[in-house]
């Protein structure tokens, strides 16, 4: 994790020292708090400790390191995707497990076994390129030598020794098929150790339930469309979208069915999909949308008419043929330009989301 977490673990250490301290001392002293009065700054950390052992104690989650580094990145505001998740989590009334902690964090492990498998390619590159400088250069000596003799026994026939000719052609000949297999060990290596490295980063990128893009591939796109958009002086909007009433569905008919229901919700969103619009799945049942070339109003415009049109199907339950009914989203949009930055823009789309499910959900409202 970030140097920040690196951080908060050497105050989570110290804040603890420091606090046996003070109740070491208590009977004999008044405790430090008392001389120095808290700075701002301490307050600050104070806070983000009990918020942090207030999630952690009430979820009933242990203190780990990777809990605590989870946990910080949350409530330090490093992560607010995660504060959000745990936020509506907390909302709902839903216990927070360790599986669902883990699910938010599989991208960091992702990201792990990719800088792993790129460290590796880079060693297989190393020993490939020595491979390739030993090889060079082993040629170029038996290319002297050859010469030499070619050179010897051109001028002198009669000192030629077919025997020693033949000793060194052998030589030449196994040194090169060492060679050349040494290479070919390497190219494998490489080429194996590359096709990983595509497969790890397309996976990191897909969401496995939908097989849409998910948020990290996401934002990407927008950090791309941002500057392209930028350039080129383009419309760029962006829209959050959120199914309504979604927890009913898996109360009533299961989390499978649940499952169902999102990628139904995915199918017909991704039939947006084009060069110039990228939907993804954001988490959970949310996702999101980016419009390229298209104003705030146009974008809503498209995303309302591809909600109306979903909203008219009624779905039922596969497994039990009991009719689950209407299912609806909500969705808010925004025009990315009109903030300082696309996670802004993001943001503002989430608030205009969520005033859409205030005024009674099935329905997309763009920001102000
Ligand atoms: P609202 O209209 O306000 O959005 O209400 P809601 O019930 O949709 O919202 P809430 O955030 O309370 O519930 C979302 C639920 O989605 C909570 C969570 O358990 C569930 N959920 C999140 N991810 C998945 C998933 O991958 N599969 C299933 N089946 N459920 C999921
Ligand atoms: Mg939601
Ligand atoms: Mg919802």
């Amino acid at each position: 994790m970030t140097a920040h977490a690196h951080r908060f673990l050497r105050f989570f250490t110290s804040a603890t020292d420091d606090a046996s301290d003070v109740e070491q001392a208590g009977a004999v002293a008044p405790s430090a708090a008392t001389h120095h009065p808290l700075s701002p700054m301490d307050r600050a950390n104070e806070r983000l400790m009990n918020e942090i052992s207030d999630f952690l104690v009430s979820a009933r989650l242990s203190v780990t390191t990777h809990n605590l580094m989870i946990a910080h990145s949350a409530f330090s505001g490093e992560d607010p995707q995660l504060a959000r998740a745990i936020g509506r989590l907390r909302l709902a009334g839903e216990p927070i497990t360790q599986e669902w902690l883990d699910a938010q964090t599989h991208g960091e492990d992702q990201e792990k076994a990719i800088q792993a498998l790129i460290a590796q390619l880079s060693d297989s590159l190393d020993r490939f390129s020595a491979t390739a400088h030993k090889a060079r250069t082993s040629t170029a000596n038996c290319n002297a030598e050859l010469e030499l003799h070619v050179d010897r026994a051109t001028h002198t026939p009669d000192s030629l020794n077919l025997a020693d000719v033949l000793a060194m052609a052998k030589t030449i000949l196994d040194h090169s098929r060492k060679l050349e297999a040494d290479i070919q060990a390497s190219e494998t290596e490489t080429r194996n150790l590359r096709e990983r490295l595509v497969r790890a980063q397309r996976d990191a990128e897909i969401d496995h339930l939908t097989g849409l893009p998910n948020r990290r591939a996401f934002e990407a796109v927008l950090d791309r469309n941002y500057r392209e958009a930028q350039a080129e002086i383009d419309h760029l909007s962006v829209a959050f979208c959120d199914i309504d009433n979604f927890k009913q569905v898996n109360d009533n008919h299961g989390h499978e069915t649940g499952d169902r229901v999102i990628q139904a919700v995915a199918q017909t969103l991704d039939k947006l999909s084009n060069q110039n619009c990228h939907v993804a799945r954001h988490g959970g049942e949310e996702f999101v949308v980016l419009f390229r070339g298209l104003t705030k109003a146009q974008a809503r415009e498209k995303l309302d008419a591809v909600r109306e049109n979903f909203s008219e199907r009624r779905f039922i339950n596969r497994k039990t043929d009991d009719p689950i009914g209407r299912i609806t989203f909500s969705g808010g949009v925004a025009d990315v330009f009109a903030y300082e930055n696309p996670r802004d823009a993001l943001r503002a789309a989430d608030e205009a989301l969520y005033l859409a499910k205030e005024q009674g959900r099935n329905a997309v409202m763009a920001a102000p």
